[in-house]
């Protein structure tokens, strides 16, 4: 149960927005950090920052009418979600995935907006995406789609405005046809306007990779903050996008053992650890499905068809697929089997039940706020080297990252031991990415 102001304005929040779990989810683990601040600072109540915060500054919806390679008509549904402009232009990915809708949108924006204050750079947070599902689909209709889409989108966006970027379903393929066609549109070259673009025509090195590498780096980090280490141990991670395959590059570069990825037809395991250029290969280039991995790797690699990559042991997890994809019962089993460092690199993946298992266990936690901030804080700095037609090298890049992870991690780890909760790293970074945002909109007046 939340405190009564809070459990308040929770109510209004169920309210308002109806059929939408895990927006609720989202909201509802912030609200019970900020219990800890409640009375410290009753200016927050006196202006109703947390109302105006679970309240989007605009949201809009719009149709996607295409046609695919058969000449049919399709119709998606396009969302774009401007949540909080406080601290910057909105900023945040689009995700093109059957399951996206307004509420998926809605809990992806929320978090954001503390993330992406976390980071300590001027961008504000937004979301967006749509239910078209790009897999299985021709360069061709992704264009088409990709087209109409911006079509409708570009009248609100701009470098000054809302930058979006990638998400799941969301590649520098996507990026290019989405900027061409903003290009053509506006007739004007705003490279800052969307992130995650090409190496040739704007895009940041360390781009791609930085989302993964980012939350490998807080893993790292936790464990160091206990006296532990990557060094030889077994890292189990979920997903094979993006998120997961550099999370598995910047595990192997710490010296740890991944021995795991998967996909939505179920898991690898490869106890000789996972071989990056061959699962680079059949995900990156080919598009292809998780159990070639084992197909062609041989030396014992194994799939599971269904199942929980959870049940494989491992001293270190990086869930990098997609929310709720750990639950209650994975995260015991995880426990069980000695599990010393959660880092998440999806947008929360682990269920609140499984948060829960993790604390209890005093498993280091980190949150995807904190720990998949990487990505994003590597869009902001793509936004500089176009704002200032500037390209920085791959290890100033990588250099600035890992700068920025670090800082997160020492800021969120910081607040915990202020408010009494040493090493609760979700309090950390609820309440530090909080408390930014609303000390901005409290300077703005009632907005
Ligand atoms: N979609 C990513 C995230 O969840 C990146 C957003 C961006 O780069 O704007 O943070």
């Amino acid at each position: 149960m939340l405190d009564s102001t809070l459990q308040g304005t929770f109510d209004q929040v169920l309210r308002r927005n109806a059929g939408e779990p895990e927006f609720h989810q989202a909201v509802r683990e912030v609200f019970e950090s900020l219990e800890l601040i409640q009375d410290r600072h009753p200016e927050y109540q006196e202006h109703g920052i947390l109302m105006r915060m679970c309240e989007p500054e605009r949201q809009i919806i719009f149709r996607v009418p295409w046609v695919d390679d058969q000449g049919v008509t399709q119709v998606n549904r396009g969302f774009r979600v401007e949540y909080n402009s406080a601290l910057g232009p909105y900023k945040g990915g689009l995700r093109f995935h059957p399951s996206v809708n307004l509420g998926i949108v809605k809990f992806l924006g929320f978090e954001q907006i503390f993330k992406n204050s976390l980071t300590g750079l001027p961008i504000g947070g937004g979301k967006g995406g749509s239910d078209f599902d790009p897999h299985g689909r021709s360069d061709g209709e992704v264009m088409r789609f990709c087209q109409s889409f911006m079509t409708e989108l570009h009248r609100h966006m701009g470098e000054y405005t809302d930058v979006p970027a990638g998400d799941i379903g969301v590649g520098a393929r996507e990026i290019g046809y989405l900027f061409g066609q903003y290009k053509r549109l506006t007739n004007r070259y705003e490279a800052g306007v969307l992130t995650g673009k090409g190496l040739d025509w704007g895009g940041s090195l360390v781009r791609k990779e930085a989302t993964g590498y980012g939350a490998a780096i807080f893993a790292d980090e936790m464990l160091k903050a206990r006296g532990s280490s990557f060094e030889g141990k077994r890292v189990a991670v979920s997903g094979s996008g993006n998120v997961a395959l550099y999370a598995i590059e910047k595990a192997q570069q710490l010296g740890g053992v991944p021995i795991t990825a998967s996909d939505s037809s179920g898991y690898v395991v490869d106890e000789n650890g996972i071989d990056l250029q061959l699962l680079q290969q059949i995900k990156e280039v080919e598009r292809g499905r998780i159990h070639e991995y084992a197909d062609r790797r041989g030396n014992g690699a194994r799939f599971v068809k269904g199942g929980s990559v959870w049940d494989v042991p491992a001293a270190i997890a990086l869930p990098s697929a997609t929310q709720n994809e750990l639950s209650e019962a994975d995260a015991q089993t995880l426990v069980k089997n000695g599990v010393e460092a959660v880092s998440e690199g999806a947008n929360m993946p682990c269920t609140p039940e499984a948060v829960t298992v993790f604390r209890e266990a005093g498993t280091a936690f980190g949150p995807g706020k904190a720990a998949n901030a990487g990505g994003v804080a590597t869009s902001a700095l793509e936004m500089q080297q176009n704002a200032s037609r500037d390209a920085w090298s791959f290890e100033h890049t990588e250099r600035r990252l890992t700068e920025i992870m670090k800082n997160i991690h020492s800021t969120c780890l910081e607040t915990a031991e202020e408010l009494g909760r040493p090493g609760d790293y979700v309090v950390g970074a609820n309440v530090a990415g909080f408390r930014k945002v609303a000390d901005a909109m409290i300077a703005f007046g009632v907005i």
